[in-house]
């Protein structure tokens, strides 16, 4: 049986207790692949080799040009290989290869910009208050880091966390989401192709509450950073305080899109559309809560209900399909309950709620495109994640009605205002409270733009300039240039017996 491996200390390895786990295609539920699956055992041999690399400065005390030559490197190596890296990602995912192929192209460009930034990285000279000295700050890498992703968008969140880490000269060990392992580990082939040094970077396959509780805990780990779910982000702020150790955490979302009357209607109902429906809903920054102006109400409605009557769903690899399945029968089955949970709600279903009844699409873990009507904030399916390809519809009547709505929530990670009046639209995202806000717009993300959540969506941010500092310490170097005696301890005083 051909068992793909993990990668530690610059060998790829099956996991100490030779376990091994098959990976499902979401589409039909045939196993792709057996992966190696790893436990604690390998995550201490994972972290052990980080923490050699590191405290041996094999990484970290490369020059910065030589560091960032590896990582432009990797991001050629990703461009060469994009198609069979999306290939992967579609088989493992179920998302349509369109989306797979964008994700390759961003997940390039992440490594290119995280190299182009850090080599202009300068630190800071202070104007130092105290005579004769010089003060200044330096940016260093904090340590071992341990990755751990989700499995929405295996390959992007690691690149995210890959190569800001990498510029820094950290050394990491990434633990993808157990079920969807294959483009991570392609990957981690290119890095090795890139002839990054063993030790700096390794690959831990297995459970989250296994592998991932030991990357957590471990007090060998200088930073944790993590993408996922609320519940297992506070678990993993439980355990990262045996050593104090640094954490970042990109949780869930519950995404306000704020329709005002005078948006243009059918740029504004097309992007109702896309701000869900892209990866079946499984996006961490889906706008699953419309919040549309009473007045344009059912016409929206109809509209919406329209277009998702005709959205096709299927097989990643044929270009007429729109929308992939779920990852998981689990998923499957949360998705289900929780659109059962909103008609205890009262919620109106306007089109979906049930699976497809089609036999090809019977055998994935398909869902039909659902909008949910007559919804309000005291429900479980306004407030709550679903992660399906599933819509609520609020309405208002004022804007402070729709800023009060849209910032009803314990998440805040994104949001969108619909409007031509960009004076209002202004007005209203200021108001806004989540990491990032789209006017006329959903779901863009670039690597010069932070991006991150407020409240129970996490802290710490990725991409941009402060997705590097994450991965930096500073440290204040202060040189007095004309040292002198204090003279206040133990001088020789004959006045005291
Ligand atoms: P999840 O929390 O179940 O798993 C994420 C990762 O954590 C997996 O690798 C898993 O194995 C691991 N894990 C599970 N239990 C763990 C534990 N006790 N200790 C350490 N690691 C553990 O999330 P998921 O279902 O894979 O992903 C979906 C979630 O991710 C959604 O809530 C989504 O909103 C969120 N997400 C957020 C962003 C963002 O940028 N904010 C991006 C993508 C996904």
């Amino acid at each position: 049986m051909d068992i793909k491996k993990q990668f530690i200390d610059g060998k790829w390895v099956l996991a100490r207790h030779n376990n091994h786990r098959e990976i499902i295609n979401p589409f039909n539920k045939e196993i792709i692949a057996t992966v190696t699956e790893g436990d604690d055992a390998d995550a201490k041999d994972a972290i052990a080799a980080a923490r050699k690399a590191f405290d041996y400065g094999d990484w970290s005390l490369l020059t910065i040009n030589e560091r960032c030559g590896f990582v432009r490197k990797i991001a050629d190596l990703v461009e060469r290989d994009a198609e069979e890296l999306a290939e992967l990602e579609s088989l493992d995912t179920g998302k349509t290869m369109e989306e797979s192929r964008w994700d390759m192209e961003d997940i390039a460009g992440v490594f290119r910009y995280y190299a182009d930034i850090a080599d202009k990285s300068e630190g800071e000279v202070i104007s130092s208050p105290i005579p004769n000295s010089t003060s200044q700050v330096v940016y260093e890498p904090i340590g071992v880091c341990a990755q751990i992703t989700p499995w929405n968008y295996p390959l992007l969140q690691a690149s995210w966390k890959i190569a800001p880490a990498l510029v820094a000269g950290n050394t990491l060990v990434m633990k993808p989401s157990e079920i969807t392992p294959l483009s991570t580990i392609k990957v981690f082939e290119l890095l090795e192709e890139a002839g990054i040094p063993a030790g700096v970077v390794n690959l831990v396959l297995g459970a989250g509450n296994v592998v991932g509780e030991e990357l957590s805990s471990s007090i060998d780990v200088d930073l944790i950073s993590f993408t996922g779910g609320l519940e297992t982000g506070k678990r993993i702020m439980q355990s990262a305080t045996s050593n104090v150790k640094k954490i970042a955490l990109e949780l869930g979302g519950k995404n306000p899109n704020v329709v005002f009357a005078d948006a243009d209607f059918d740029i504004a109902v097309d992007n109702a559309l896309n701000a869900v429906f892209f990866h079946a809903g499984q996006v961490c920054s889906a706008g699953t809560r419309i919040i549309v102006e009473e007045s344009i109400h059912d016409t929206f409605v109809a509209a919406l209900v329209k277009r998702v009557k005709n959205i096709k769903l299927g097989n990643a690899f044929e270009e007429s399909t729109e929308m992939g399945p779920l990852i998981s029968e689990e998923h499957l089955q949360n998705v289900i309950d929780y659109v059962e949970t909103g008609k205890k709600e009262g919620v109106t279903i306007a089109v979906g709620g049930s699976r497809p009844t089609d036999d090809i699409l019977q055998k994935g873990f398909f869902y039909l495109p659902t909008v949910l009507t007559n919804c309000d904030t005291s429900m479980y399916v306004v407030q709550e994640e679903g992660f399906g390809p599933v819509i609520t519809v609020e309405t208002f009547t004022t804007e402070e009605e729709a800023i009060k709505l849209a910032n009803d929530s314990k998440y805040g990670l994104s949001g969108g205002v619909w409007t031509k009046d960009l004076a209002k639209a202004n007005r209203c995202v200021r108001k806004m409270r989540m990491g990032t806000v789209w006017i006329n717009d959903v779901n863009n993300y670039f690597p010069q733009a932070p991006w991150g959540g407020y409240k129970q969506s996490g802290f710490g941010r990725e991409l941009g300039k402060t997705g590097l500092e994450e991965y930096q310490e500073q440290k204040h170097i202060f040189t007095n240039l004309q040292p002198e005696a204090m003279n206040w301890f133990g001088k020789q005083d004959n006045s005291i017996s």
